[in-house]
């Protein structure tokens, strides 16, 4: 997910003051344009955008979030490939803040999206990455050296190809969890890297996926375990709001349910700091069926009694590419999924979703990107 549509919606603005005007000249209208926009956005309360890359500098994201239109936004804050990252410019975090209060983005606004390496609620901990390779190495040879024991010449080549066959699997994604296994501290210590990151940005919010159990643990343990980063984090930093976000229930993950979630929070020692991001695909993926008329109103009921309204701090706004009920995490563009439009009109119509960041997070298609969906959706808010 990146910045898009910055040539078209300028494009947009260009033609619609006669196409000819001078780059200042286009540059006031649009900012006027913007200004109208965020203005009327606040009497309707709803704070619709997207998740903005951060390419070129965290400070980008703010710009490419008031050239799609929107009136709240997420980003990462760093590469989704590293554990460990370079500490964050104190000039950049300035410049990103400066960006906030000059574009009137308010940090209340803006929802930064944790890093998906992390999983809090990993059973592996405990070992370093040298131990972790070499006991990998050794069940890898093992099982094939066993297997080959029975036919002695065979053996041999089984003692030579199969570490070297190994090796190569770890660099597979489904071997990587296995190169590090100690996946818990990893996560914890990165839990509080980006709880700081977001002190230093101004930021009070921070969404992350709960965890999974990856089936070796029950999910009371796996619940157990997220609770405890998040208390560990809540010690280690400031006063930035933990904010859970719903899963589809694909695989082992926690949080597909609301009781699960509740769980969790109920474990965490300081519930002002804790929240939930309700992601409409998610949901809908995990069984609840936004589709059906009243849908949305139905959900929110049911948060509301399972968890609690006063927890939701954010809506991540994506249609389904799966049906219901599929545990599969699929976004789709709004209106385009197996959610579609209706669902999305109650969203922003829906009181109980004022004044909370409204973030897309859909794949785009030519001529349907972020700029246009924001623009859709705002169209589908009725006067007050
Ligand atoms: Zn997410
Ligand atoms: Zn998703």
């Amino acid at each position: 997910m990146g910045p898009r549509k910055r040539g078209a919606r300028k494009r947009k603005t260009e033609e619609a003051f006669g196409g000819e005007k001078d780059g200042e000249d286009t540059e006031e209208k649009e900012a006027e344009e913007r200004g109208d926009r965020r203005r009327k956005d606040r009497g309707n309360k709803k704070y619709i955008g997207a998740h903005v890359g951060i390419q070129g500098g965290i400070w980008k994201a703010v710009e490419s979030c008031t050239e799609m239109g929107g009136s709240s936004f997420a980003l990462f804050l760093g590469s989704q490939r590293s554990w460990k990252r370079p500490a964050l410019d104190q000039t950049a975090a300035s410049k990103f803040r400066e960006q906030c209060s000059l574009q009137e983005l308010d940090p209340a606004h803006i929802l930064p999206h944790g890093s998906y390496l992390m999983n809090c609620g990993s059973p592996k901990e405990g070992l370093s990455d040298t131990d972790g390779c070499l006991l990998q190495i050794l069940s890898l040879t093992l099982l094939p050296c066993s297997l080959t024991f029975s036919c002695l010449p065979l053996s041999c080549i089984g003692y030579l190809i199969f570490p070297t066959v190994s090796c190569l699997l770890t660099t597979s994604s489904g071997f990587c969890a296995m190169l590090h296994p100690d996946v818990f501290e990893k996560s914890q210590a990165l839990l509080v890297d980006e709880l700081s990151r977001c002190s230093l940005l101004g930021l009070n919010l921070y969404n992350f996926h709960p965890g999974s159990s990856l089936g070796s643990i029950t999910t009371e343990q796996c619940v157990d375990k997220i609770a405890g980063s998040i208390n560990h984090a809540h010690q280690q930093t400031p006063a930035v709001v933990t904010v859970l976000e719903n899963m589809s229930g694909q695989g082992s993950t926690v949080g597909g349910k609301f009781s699960e979630l509740k769980s969790i929070i109920d474990k965490v020692r300081d519930q002002t700091r804790v929240g939930v991001c309700l992601d409409t695909c998610h949901a809908f993926a995990a069984g609840y069926d936004l589709a059906a008329e009243g849908g949305v109103k139905a959900m929110l009921d049911e948060f509301d009694q399972e968890v609690g309204l006063h927890y939701l701090k954010a809506i991540h706004l994506n249609d389904s590419k799966g049906k219901l009920g599929c545990n599969l995490d699929r976004h789709e563009d709004i209106g385009k999924g197996h959610i579609g439009i209706s669902a999305f009109r109650d969203i922003v119509n829906e009181p109980r979703l004022d004044n909370i960041p409204l973030i897309l997070e859909t794949p785009g298609r030519p001529g349907f990107e972020y700029a246009e969906q924001i623009e859709l959706l705002y169209s589908l808010c009725e006067k007050k």
